[in-house]
């Protein structure tokens, strides 16, 4: 018979944090660089847990050389090869440039399809050096997912692995498991995805969250919370749900750093004046950046030469407002965490969860200007 969970399902927009008496007297106090220690992988990492995307438009060399100042994280898209010499040598020199390569912040990402001894090869090469691996499907839930990570966790048990993407408990345990470090949470929260409409799968990514990082902290494993967040205040609410690292996609695009092509209009408004009652015309000129969701018609066509058959489209493409350098945005987003954390008294990235209360709430934000 048809089950229904009927237990309320939370997503970033129904909560709000409690604010807590505090022993921070500013937000300078608070520190968002937490040291990881992993199931697996042997080494520590010092991070602010913050990860872009491994999309084509944000899982770029230009997004890595920013982020990885400010100790972020870019899980780079799949569509670099890396038999061609110069994205060869951009990885060997990014993680030399560390005084060990563990510290280096880049993430390669492969899917099920892709070519699997290549992949082993570069996991294998002592010049490529990289030792941080995104295993990435819509789908986390199929057998042969599992299969994979305990094949790679087989060949290679020193390098660190994150596999997704799941919503339940049950499956970030049994990833773990079989040898993931880090799960990756969401099905359907994503800024251009369109799987909840297509398929009616999914859940809201705040009861996500807490679900799965309860279960991946039990067996010494970690979460990274993927998609959904719209603000700064999404990325605190995130970490206060328990969330080790938050993935973004929608929330870098429209930077410099993202790829995507550069979009300008001109936006013509008709002005009244007031005291004459005549009306003009002002041009003003505005500027977006292409943005595509990675099973969207588009990506299809750019990066896998078509849509196959049995598949549908998952994603959509939008224009994001132009919003400069990634540089800005990262800096906001690290601004609102401390000041979260001074409110809530968390000194740690990892006390967030312990200092987190929040309230349900039925409406977050005040819009009588606009939804901005
Ligand atoms: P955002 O931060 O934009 O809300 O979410 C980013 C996440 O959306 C990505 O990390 C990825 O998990 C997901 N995503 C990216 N492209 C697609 C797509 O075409 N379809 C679906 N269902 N999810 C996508």
């Amino acid at each position: 018979m048809t089950q229904i969970r009927d237990s309320i399902e939370l997503d970033f927009c129904d909560v709000l944090f409690q604010p807590k008496r505090t022993t921070l007297n500013s937000r300078k106090e608070a520190n968002v660089i937490r040291e990881y220690k992993f199931k697996y992988y042997p080494h520590h990492l010092m991070s602010c847990g913050i990860m872009a995307a491994n999309m084509a438009t944000t899982g770029t060399f230009a997004v890595n050389d920013v982020l990885q100042k400010y100790q972020a994280i870019t899980c780079l898209h799949k569509h670099y090869d890396f038999n061609d010499g110069e994205n060869y040598q951009y990885i060997a020199q990014n993680y030399e440039k560390e005084e060990s390569a563990h510290n280096a912040y880049t993430f390669i990402s492969t899917g099920l399809k892709d070519d699997k001894e290549r992949l082993f090869a570069l996991l294998a090469d002592k010049n490529f050096k990289i030792d941080k691996l995104c295993i990435d499907i819509a789908n986390g839930y199929i057998p042969k997912l599992t299969d994979f990570v305990k094949e790679v966790r087989d060949k290679f048990p020193d390098i660190l692995i994150m596999v997704g993407n799941i919503v339940t408990g049950d499956m970030t345990q049994d990833l773990i498991l079989s040898g993931a470090d880090i799960v990756k949470v969401g099905i359907g929260p994503g800024s251009v995805c369109t799987t909840r409409k297509l398929t009616g799968v999914g859940r809201p990514q705040l009861s996500a969250i807490l679900e799965c990082s309860d279960a991946a902290h039990g067996v010494d494993g970690f979460i990274c919370a993927d998609g959904g967040c719209t603000c700064a205040g999404d990325v605190a609410k995130a970490y206060g749900a328990g969330a080790d690292f938050v993935m973004l996609g929608g929330m870098f695009a429209g930077t410099d750093e993202a790829a995507g092509e550069l979009i300008e209009k001109t936006i013509q408004t008709n002005v009244v004046s007031e005291e004459s009652g005549q009306s003009r015309l002002l041009q003003n000129k505005e500027k977006y950046k292409l943005f595509y969701g990675m099973s969207s018609q588009l990506a299809q066509e750019r990066h896998f030469g078509g849509m196959a058959c049995y598949r549908a489209s998952e994603g959509k493409v939008v224009e994001v407002a132009y919003k400069g350098s990634i540089e800005d945005v990262i800096q906001e987003i690290l601004g609102g965490i401390r000041s979260t954390m001074a409110y809530i008294g968390a000194r740690r990235l990892k006390d967030i969860p312990k200092c987190t209360t929040f309230y349900r709430v039925n409406r977050q934000l005040n819009e009588v200007f606009g939804k901005s």
